[in-house]
């Protein structure tokens, strides 16, 4: 375990230790693991289960985290552990996020992940597929590693991790791609097993920091897709964060406890133009009929700066100072690494 920062554990009383890294709070006794099923108490001691345990490594397209205005075109190589400290009944994931079968698959080093990352010229590391932050050490030692190796870090995440952790972790990340899953509390304590608040504060605190925020919203019929939970969301946003956020609407398909068919195109699209009345970039995922949902078009005079198109990504209307070649606007898309 990390000498060099904490790892989010209080002692409570002798036997008692709570965990203070996500709003669960778990309190941990001998042999308890808490909501995420990655932390206990063993032989007295506070124990990380997830440490170094990967349960999926590959070079992606920056654009499957998804992010758009971040490197567009480049690849990032992608990690993922186990477990959750959400319970979401249509978890996309659940077969690595939901589970608790860490113990058999290989341990892995921070330095071994940067150097597979550098052999395969990624331009950064994605810590991804199930939630980032129950693995905490890990993602943070690896996360300095890959600094120093001159790779950019992002996350995917949750966001329902506590402050202090959160100001700590925020000082190595590069970008984010957050998941408000709803606007509702209601939605979040009956589906997903959490709370919207910290979800929230969260999304704001990075803001604060400057780092790189884009924000996916996964809408399941008539759960959360409606034009005015859409509306709620897109305002937020806008008002909270700023209407120049990237907002990713992402179909979704039946997974793991949910069986309520998927989320149609057409429903997709509207939200898209329901959501594009507060903020400048909504983009569609997920969904067959994309057409020009994901190219993103200079907001000044409607130059298409960049096509995307199943995975496949070109920048065609920037300069190489990221500037609309049209009527010379600053699109503020990082395009090429220092
Ligand atoms: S990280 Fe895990 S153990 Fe810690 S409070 Fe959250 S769910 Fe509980």
């Amino acid at each position: 375990m990390p000498k060099t920062h904490p790892i989010w554990f209080e002692q409570r009383t002798k036997d008692a230790w709570q965990c203070t890294l996500c709003p669960h709070q778990c309190l941990l006794q001998e042999g308890s693991v808490g909501h995420c099923q990655m932390r206990t108490v063993h032989k007295g001691i506070p124990v990380d289960l997830s440490y170094g345990r990967v349960s999926a490594q590959q070079l992606d397209p920056i654009e499957k985290k998804p992010l758009y205005h971040f490197y567009p075109s480049s690849m990032v190589y992608s990690i993922g552990g186990y477990g959750c400290n959400f319970r979401c009944s249509f978890c996309q994931n659940w077969h690595i996020a939901q589970c608790s079968s860490h113990s058999q698959s290989a341990k892995y080093t921070p330095s071994d992940i940067v150097t597979a990352a550098l052999r395969s010229n990624a331009t950064g590391i994605a810590y991804t597929y199930n939630e980032p932050i129950i693995s905490y050490p890990f993602v943070y030692e690896t996360a300095v590693c890959a600094r120093e190796a001159g790779l950019c870090n992002i996350l995917v995440t949750n966001g329902y991790i506590q402050q202090e952790p959160a100001a700590s972790l925020l000082t190595v990340i590069d970008a984010i791609n957050l998941d408000i899953k709803s606007m509702q509390d209601t939605f979040y304590r009956t589906f997903c097993g959490g709370r919207l608040d910290p979800v929230l504060a969260f999304a704001k605190q990075a803001k604060e920091t400057k780092i790189h925020l884009e924000i996916t919203n996964l809408l399941i019929p008539d759960l959360n897709d409606s034009p005015a939970e859409i509306e709620q969301l897109a305002q937020w946003v806008a008002h909270e964060l700023s209407p120049q956020t990237v907002l990713h609407l992402s179909a979704y398909h039946p997974a793991y406890q949910m069986h309520t068919p998927a989320t149609d195109s057409p429903i997709v699209r509207h939200a898209q133009q329901v959501a594009r009345r507060y903020l400048a970039y909504v983009y569609c995922g997920n969904i067959p009929d994309i057409d020009n949902s994901q190219d993103t078009h200079c907001t000044a005079c409607g130059n298409c700066l960049i096509k995307r198109k199943h995975w496949e990504t070109h920048v065609v209307g920037l300069t190489n100072q990221s500037h609309c070649q049209t009527c010379g606007r600053p699109s503020q898309i990082p395009l090429h690494r220092p």
